[in-house]
């Protein structure tokens, strides 16, 4: 587990930060995919968690969120729209092809069973330090979260930080065989650019500690 900042913790779940969750204060965001409960358990052990937040419910966030609440004994919490996913576990069924291998695969080996989720959040909500921003587009209910005192921001998967296929580093838009609508995707990466954040926490990939690279990348989207 390492410290990002205030009260920020990423835990990299696979090799080359490919997937990550955070402990944000006593809040774990995301939860890896099915096979991840383990390592996400012994990074929590000496840590108080009070809760559990999905940015989404895609089988490589949500993959290990039911036994991570029913071992910590945790609510679980995601935007509306993201609940029924949430809780039926049928995480695929936005996705552009969900009869592709891939996806196929992922809801077969990555996909988590679903939870209760206790309560929705939305746009605004505040989560101790940090607001939700609805940021739609890879899922129709994804939700970044913000810190506008030093400018940390959990991206989830509106931006990943990595070349999903050679883990390569570098900013890129989530893949479009897992994104339901690119184009309000881009719209979600304008609205987290015009915060200016300065820490980007990812879905995928590295923490980027933003010098200018956000910048640049937006612009070679239009
Ligand atoms: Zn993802």
């Amino acid at each position: 587990m390492k410290n990002i900042a205030k009260d920020v913790y990423q835990i990299p779940l696979f090799p080359r930060n490919a997937i990550n969750c955070y402990l944000v204060e006593d809040i774990l965001i995301d939860a890896g995919i099915r096979s991840s409960g383990n390592i996400i358990l012994k990074a929590l052990k000496n840590k108080y968690v009070s809760k559990h937040i999905l940015t989404h419910a895609h089988a490589d966030h949500q993959g290990s969120s039911k036994i991570i609440c029913e071992t910590l004994n945790i609510p679980l919490f995601c935007s509306e729209l993201e609940k029924p996913a949430a809780e039926n576990g049928n995480v695929t069924f936005e996705y552009p092809n969900p009869n592709h291998f891939i996806s196929k695969f992922q809801k077969k080996f990555w996909a988590g069973k679903g939870h209760l989720v206790f309560d929705t959040l939305k746009e605004g909500d505040q989560i101790g330090e940090f607001i939700a921003i609805e940021t739609p587009g890879h899922s129709s209910g994804h939700l970044s979260f913000f810190r506008e005192f030093d400018g940390v921001l959990i991206v989830g998967d509106v931006l990943t930080n990595m070349n999903l296929l050679t883990t390569k580093v570098g900013l890129h838009e989530p893949p479009t065989l897992f994104t339901s609508n690119k184009e309000i995707n881009r719209k979600s990466i304008l609205k987290l650019a015009s915060l200016k954040p300065k820490t980007l926490c990812f879905g995928h990939g590295p923490v980027l500690f933003n010098n200018g690279e956000l910048e640049k990348f937006i612009e070679t989207l239009y």
